[in-house]
């Protein structure tokens, strides 16, 4: 692929259900799941979406969607949803409810997540209003260096992570250029 062609880089969101994945998916997306087609091996059980900022294109994927039965299939569930959304993406980010607290279940998503070295952002969602970033000290503690307080309903701190968005989707752009791996550029 020519350097100079269009690319997108593939943003995953996960996190427990009722987080408000689909909330921000829905916010941020202009197109979904129609441009799915076009891209072979991607998960059909899940809404794809494109992402715009800018001059930089991603296609964004929201993993909620199942229901779980059980405490015990939340945790097994959301540990494979949330490998296959590294596997297949190339930015991850997180979301945790801030309204209910730091939850045993982000703590088994932030185990897998922190085992691999793909840049994430870690958004704090439900958190309208919430200006102390004192309020945010449990969830700092996973240990995350990029974590913003968001609101998806009402649309705060939401430029923010197009902010980090961009600044990732550069990043990457420029190094798979580099090491020359046209297989994780996307044409469009
Ligand atoms: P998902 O299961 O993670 O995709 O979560 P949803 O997007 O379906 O949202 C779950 C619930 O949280 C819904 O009732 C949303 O209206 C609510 N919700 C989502 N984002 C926010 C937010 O920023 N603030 C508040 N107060 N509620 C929100």
């Amino acid at each position: 692929m020519h350097p100079n062609s269009k690319s997108m880089s593939i943003v995953a969101i996960v996190g427990r259900p009722n987080v408000g994945k689909s909330s921000l998916f829905n916010r941020l997306t202009k197109t979904r799941d129609a441009i799915v087609a076009d891209f072979p091996g991607l998960t059909r059980d899940r809404h794809y979406g494109k992402l715009e900022i800018q001059d930089s294109q991603f296609l964004l994927v929201d993993t909620g969607g199942f229901e779980p039965k059980n405490k015990e299939q939340i945790v097994q569930e959301m540990a494979l949803q949330t490998k296959q959304a590294i596997n297949e993406s190339d930015i991850i980010i997180f979301m945790m409810d801030y309204r209910k607290g730091l939850h045993p279940t982000d703590e088994h998503i932030a185990d897998v997540i922190r085992k691999n070295d793909k840049p994430k952002i870690i958004v704090i969602n439900k958190a309208e209003g919430i200006l102390d970033e004192k309020a945010f000290s449990d969830f700092y503690g996973l240990g995350f260096k990029n974590l913003i307080r968001l609101s998806s309903a009402h649309g705060e701190g939401i430029s923010a992570l197009k902010d980090f968005l961009l600044s990732f989707g550069e990043a990457i752009e420029l190094s798979l250029i580099h090491i020359s791996e046209p297989t994780r550029l996307l044409s469009i």
